[in-house]
């Protein structure tokens, strides 16, 4: 292995993950490296990826990147949670929120609790638990003191580029309009020296960071890095996205509703809607998508719909010799819970405490490959279970979906917490214990027992247990101002 001080940083790409990238580095290490980053107006950005979970609030926390200005220069809006629609069956709703609900006990979490009071007639429906749920039910929204309000934010994804050009300039990152038309490398090593742009300017560099989306021209065109396709697990393929204008006050979560062969996006900020249909191609056309959606927006259509293809699935190694693959470039999964934009951040924060200063070691390679594995596999699992863990009879994709093989670890998920009502949390997984919860009872799953701690209540202390949380988030909810007029106020202050 090549060991080179590495100093010269070539980002090639410049949608949401190039400039996340460039935020990132410039910001934390920008006095001692050479950041240049390369894009092309004229190829453009993916142009959807709006709609974010809490991680993007620590990762601007890491950046120390003012939320208000944030949110005035996106016109963001804060999400706390997604509203699945006709999921688990036609009209039945649930919210999959990002707050904690109810209170644990050491040895089992609060669901137990919950379960045994259902069985007793004495507990209501287990989002009246949770100050995010009620609060994205109500349109309701503040920030809480020692973070009582766990939130994220949707935002528009060509005006966050911006803000974080902005930014990274500001720590001496330096933009290059061009076209990239040639990947050189190294006949001994095979690591990339230069990326050629079509002015006939080569960019040299130490380490490559490939943010070069779907096309990935570094990591899969030139290093040839193969792609694990998961689609027999995730069978969408397709998505069309357009924007209308809003039409009533932005709401405080996503809207994902499931359709005949895939689901539907609304995405409220302050100034549109952003608005999708992912698919499968099987089972519907491009065409009869478009019609789907279109036939489903409110408010008038500002933009042209405009179809996405994409394998879900990830490149086995991510980084490989001196490049980097981030956002769409190292794989997609789909954009059912929000998480790639996620999975930028933990790139950028992995590099960052891996980074190779005094040259590419095989050892930082394998270890960053490795945690990036473990990170999406649980990731997709999670996906996956939207999918499979449904009543739904009524098209021929929802039968293939309640029908396919899953991955063995999700098997386990399921059967573990249909079994005992369990769900464990590993190090290092995205989704903690009362995600896995809410999606599987929001998905009809109702485990067959409930932990023995919960017996160690008597009906009537149980009883006053579920209460006193129950009025305590109706009580704080009910003191929260509007989402709109909070945002509204929000971006003004700044
Ligand atoms: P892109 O935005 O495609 O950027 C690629 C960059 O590379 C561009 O700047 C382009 O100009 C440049 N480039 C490419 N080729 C060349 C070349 N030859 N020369 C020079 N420059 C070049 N994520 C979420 O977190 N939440 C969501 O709600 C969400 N929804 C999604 C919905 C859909 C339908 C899809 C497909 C994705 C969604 N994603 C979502 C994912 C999200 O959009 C991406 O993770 C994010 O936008 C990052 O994309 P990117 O920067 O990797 O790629």
């Amino acid at each position: 292995m090549t060991r080179k001080r590495i100093q010269k940083i070539v980002i090639a790409g410049g949608g949401t993950a190039g400039w996340m990238v460039a935020a990132g580095l410039s910001r934390t290490l920008g006095k001692t490296l050479d950041i240049k980053l390369v894009e092309s107006d004229e190829i453009g950005t993916v142009g959807v990826g709006e709609a974010t979970i809490p991680t993007l609030v620590t990762f601007h926390r890491l950046l120390e990147i003012n939320e208000q200005e944030f949110m005035a220069a996106t016109q963001g809006t804060f999400k706390l949670g997604i509203g699945f629609e006709n999921w688990r069956g036609l009209n039945q709703n649930y919210i999959h929120s990002f707050g904690t609900t109810g209170k644990d006990h050491w040895t089992a979490g609060f669901q137990h609790f919950w379960l045994k009071g259902r069985e007793r007639n004495l507990a209501s429906d287990y989002g009246d638990y949770c100050v995010e749920l009620k609060a994205a039910e109500q349109n309701r929204f503040a920030h809480l003191p020692r973070g009582g309000m766990n939130y994220a934010f949707h935002i528009d994804a060509g005006l966050y580029a911006k803000f974080l050009r902005r930014y990274s300039e500001g720590y001496g990152a330096k933009r290059i309009e061009g076209k990239i038309v040639n990947v050189l490398t190294h006949d001994d090593t095979g690591f990339i020296k230069a990326i050629r742009l079509d002015s006939g300017a080569e960019i040299e560099g130490d380490l490559f960071i490939d943010c070069t989306g779907f096309r990935a021209l570094l990591i899969g065109q030139t290093l040839r890095e193969p792609y694990e396709d998961w689609s027999h697990w995730l069978p969408c393929d397709s998505a069309v996205a357009l924007q209308t204008e809003s039409v009533g006050e932005a709401v405080p979560y996503t809207r994902s509703i499931a359709r005949d062969a895939g689901w539907q996006w609304r995405i409220p900020l302050q100034h549109r809607v952003g608005n999708g249909m992912v698919y499968c191609s099987r089972y519907i056309s491009d065409e009869q998508a478009k019609q789907t959606l279109l036939a489903n927006v409110e408010g008038p259509v500002r933009t042209e719909a405009r179809v996405i293809k994409f394998k879900p699935g990830q490149r086995r190694q991510t980084w490989l010799k001196n490049c980097v693959a981030v956002g769409l470039a190292s794989g997609f999964i789909e954009p059912l819970e929000s998480t790639s934009i996620h999975l930028i951040g933990r790139s950028i924060i992995r590099l960052l405490q891996m980074f190779p200063s005094e040259g590419v070691s095989q050892a930082d390679i394998e270890e960053f490959n490795r945690q990036t594995v473990a990170e999406i596999e649980h990731i997709r699992d999670f996906i996956v279970l939207h999918y499979h863990v449904t009543d739904r009879q009524d098209t021929p994709f929802w039968n293939a979906c309640r029908t396919m093989d899953i991955p063995a670890s999700l098997r386990h998920r399921i059967e573990l917490f249909r079994e005992t009502g369990r769900v464990f949390r590993t190090t290092n997984e995205l989704f903690a214990e009362n995600s896995w919860v809410q999606v599987m009872l929001g998905q009809g799953i109702t485990p067959k027992q409930y932990h023995q701690v919960a017996d160690l209540m008597s009906d009537a202390e149980l009883s006053r247990f579920l209460e006193g949380i129950k009025s305590q988030v109706e009580s704080t909810v009910r003191q929260l101002p509007s989402h709109h007029a909070y945002v509204e106020q929000y971006c003004k202050a700044n």
